[in-house]
């Protein structure tokens, strides 16, 4: 007989009493680095437009936020969270007809207490650059060291950027990171793709069931990256807006919500709202939230290596597991392109 063994995120959440999501933003910037608004405004922004928090993650800036939750924050309705963008680039390029894109393998601090200085930096000054011989992977473990020791959790940004980073970049990331498999910035090449010559870099996703496949325990993240606060209409962005994450924590605090983010207790979106997920019972079931005369949905069970185990259509999509899965996650499409992406939960069939 198949004994399934579950080590999901939402078996660990069924444990919470009175858990609530809150929706939120890991990824923004102010003027205290390159984004164009003050930090005022971007935590009015969020709060009017129906989240619960927003980290703030300057490039090596800690944005203050006691002032600022002063003002804003109100218990178990809004919050502003500490956080700090780690500009992280190589020394040198890895493309020799390129030799200036030095790749940028930038983390992001979450509830941190003191700036993380980035390898060949100095406090002060955004960006560094990595001693020449030193490897992606070798920055990105210094790096989420330095970002543990701040007292922060990490989360890995945009891997596509300037296509920057490659799977055998992340083999070493320790189990709970969180990483961006959807950035609302529109220069991020989040699908991936091809060049001429047939280099093929894969989508975000795809990277993200590469690490799963491999056993490692790592987060699936949508995050803005917003600069821009102004003209909304106009500007192409990187805006407010575009990606988030939906957080199952006991209360709205910064390490409730950080540390239900790092044991995987959270869906990411561009727009598809789910209303429960649970993954007991030898299953992995959602309720979807839309009316029968509104958008459709399609919901894709991704299993080992990005494998489609199931395409199921409607608002309550569920998906019994069968044991051989390795992991089992769901990615929500609508009829109108929005997305959704549960959590792995991690199958061990014998
Ligand atoms: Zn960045
Ligand atoms: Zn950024």
């Amino acid at each position: 007989m198949n004994r399934l063994r579950l080590i999901g995120a939402f078996l660990c959440a069924a444990a919470v009493s009175h858990a609530a999501w809150f929706k939120g933003n890991t990824h923004t910037h102010t003027i205290n680095s390159d984004g164009n608004a003050t930090s005022d405004v971007v935590a009015r922004w969020y709060r009017e437009h129906g989240y619960q928090f927003v980290v703030i993650t300057d490039h090596e800036y800690l944005t203050a936020v006691a002032p600022l939750n002063a003002l804003f924050a109100r218990d178990g309705q809004f919050l502003v969270i500490a956080g700090q963008e780690v500009t992280q680039h190589l020394g040198r390029s890895r493309d020799p007809r390129d030799p200036t894109n030095r790749p940028a393998c930038h983390v992001n601090a979450l509830n941190s207490r003191r700036v993380v200085v980035p390898l060949g930096g100095t406090a002060g000054k955004a960006f560094g650059f990595a001693p020449p011989e030193m490897t992606m992977a070798e920055t990105y473990a210094r790096n989420l060291a330095e970002i543990r020791a701040a007292g922060g959790i990490a989360q890995v940004n945009h891997p596509n950027w300037k296509w920057s980073v490659r799977l055998e970049d992340l083999l070493g990331l320790p189990d709970d990171t969180l990483f961006e498999i959807w950035n609302g910035h529109p220069a991020i090449n989040n699908l991936g793709g091809a060049d001429e010559d047939g280099n093929i870099a894969p989508s975000a996703e795809a990277l993200w069931d590469s690490l799963l496949s491999k056993g490692r325990r790592i987060w699936g993240v949508a995050a803005d990256d917003s600069h821009y606060f102004y003209h909304l209409a106009e500007t192409p962005g990187p805006k407010p807006g575009q990606a988030w994450v939906v957080v199952r924590a006991d209360q709205l605090g910064a390490e409730s919500i950080t540390a239900a983010m790092a044991r995987g207790d959270f869906y990411s979106s561009t727009g598809v709202v789910i209303d429960e997920i649970t993954s007991t019972g030898g299953a992995v079931s959602l309720q979807l939230n839309g009316q029968p005369s509104g958008p459709r949905f399609l919901t894709k069970f991704i299993g080992r290596e990005g494998r489609v185990l199931a395409e199921v259509p409607g608002l309550h999509p569920r998906y019994a597991i069968k044991g051989d899965e390795g992991y089992v996650r769901a990615h929500v499409t609508d009829s109108n392109g929005l997305q959704a992406w549960t959590q792995p939960v991690f199958v061990a069939g014998r």
